[in-house]
């Protein structure tokens, strides 16, 4: 039996991770977290049965412990919540699911306390790769990709030596915008940019897509999880998302992973790495398919892959100011507080008004953060 906690249970990673778990009677849920959706955690405690949930809000908590008093589990609430679950003595995978910045503390302390990581949440190692990588190498951690595109390259690099890589070909979608230019995007509501094209995820991914934020989060990503430095990154754009991702070898060859886009997959080859468990789903038909294309990306349009690059080369606290600036940005977006283009906007002005911080602890990451939200909400006051 493999025991596993799911922080972010209640979201897109989080129910498919929960669908795995249904299908494999192997492994076994020990505790939950989410943030506000009470009804949906009850579902879960009671299908699942875990020690622990927790949930963000006190209120939430409060509510989740009436509704489930009839079962055995304990609720808590909060990050001493969540740091609780990451150190559960029975958990051996941690499943970090949660969208945002507030994932890092709890992956940092299930690194600490030796757990294997299945790592869906980007942020964390955006801001925090730094701390993150050499700490898991120390405890001797595995922190395993569940992001579709780093799982490609993750199971393209297997029985391969790593510093014969010569190139990582991140594919991407190019989201419901490809093709648009500048003045297309001025009137972009919320509803289009919430309609991706090949795959269904959270709200805050989906907008990320749209702007190729998401892509450039990505890039940021895998510098951290495969050592490889940004001039080695190419990102290519490739609407059917059929092929996941790539790597080129010295020699010129490449390898790749493809597969019908399913998160389920680099889920679950994440939670039984490194071994291919069946699956049940549709397989791609070569024939149906016909062809297969690719583009580069327009990095004028979206300039929030351009930034990403900008970021990297930076270094230091500048990918937290991008990844904060954009969480933030999407949040006044998906509220109809900001229009579409003005996340760009607002990303290049907080990297812009940012001093750099060298090498930062998870403290001034933190407070990089705060600090950015107060640059953006400041200039909306002005
Ligand atoms: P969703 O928005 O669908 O789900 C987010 C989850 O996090 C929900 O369970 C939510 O709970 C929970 N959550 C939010 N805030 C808190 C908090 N403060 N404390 C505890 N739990 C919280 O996001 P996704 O599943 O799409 O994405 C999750 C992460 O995985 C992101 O980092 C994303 O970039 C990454 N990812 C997602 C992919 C996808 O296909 N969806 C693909 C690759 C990476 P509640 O429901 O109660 O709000």
């Amino acid at each position: 039996m493999k025991k596993i906690a799911v922080l972010g249970s209640t979201g897109s990673i989080g129910t498919q991770t929960l669908e795995i778990v249904r299908n494999n009677r192997d492994l076994q849920v020990v505790a939950l977290a989410a943030g506000s959706n009470v009804a949906k955690m009850e579902e879960q405690v009671r299908e699942f049965h875990p020690a622990l949930a927790v949930m963000w809000g006190e209120e939430a908590a409060g509510e989740l412990r009436v509704r489930i008093k009839d079962t055995g589990t304990r609720v808590l609430a909060g990050m001493s919540g969540l740091l609780e679950i990451a150190v559960m003595e029975e958990m051996e995978v941690l499943v970090a699911a949660i969208v945002g910045m507030i994932g890092i503390r709890p992956t940092i302390a299930a690194i600490e306390a030796g757990k294997t990581i299945a790592l869906a949440n980007k942020e964390t190692l955006v801001t925090a790769g730094h701390i993150i990588m050499p700490l898991a190498a120390q405890r001797k951690v595995s922190v395993l990709p569940v992001d579709s595109e780093h799982s490609a390259i993750f199971q393209s690099m297997q029985g391969q030596p790593g510093e014969r890589v010569s190139k990582i070909l991140l594919t991407a979608s190019g989201g419901p915008f490809r093709g648009k230019k500048r003045e297309e995007l001025l009137d972009i509501t919320v509803e289009d940019a919430l309609k991706h094209p090949n795959w269904a995820m959270g709200r805050k991914i989906t907008v990320d897509s749209s702007t190729l934020v998401n892509k450039g989060l990505e890039v940021i990503e895998a510098k951290w999880l495969f050592g490889v430095g940004p001039e080695k990154i190419q990102v290519v754009v490739h609407p059917q998302s059929i092929i996941h991702s790539m790597v080129e070898y010295a020699d010129g060859g490449i390898m790749a992973q493809l597969g019908m886009p399913d998160m389920k997959l680099p889920i679950q080859y994440a939670l039984f790495y490194p071994d291919r468990r069946p699956m049940e789903g549709r397989r791609v038909d070569f024939f149906e398919l016909s062809s297969i294309t690719f583009e580069k990306p327009d990095a004028e349009t979206f300039r929030g892959l351009k930034m990403a690059y900008e970021a990297i080369q930076k270094g230091g606290s500048m990918p937290t100011v991008y990844n904060a600036a954009n969480e933030k940005a999407v949040s006044l977006f998906l509220d109809r507080k900001i229009k579409f283009l003005e996340i760009y906007d607002l990303i290049q002005g907080a990297m812009e008004g940012h001093k750099i911080i060298d090498d930062p602890s998870l403290e001034e990451i933190l407070e990089t953060e705060a600090a950015v939200y107060e640059f953006i909400d400041a200039g909306r006051r002005l």
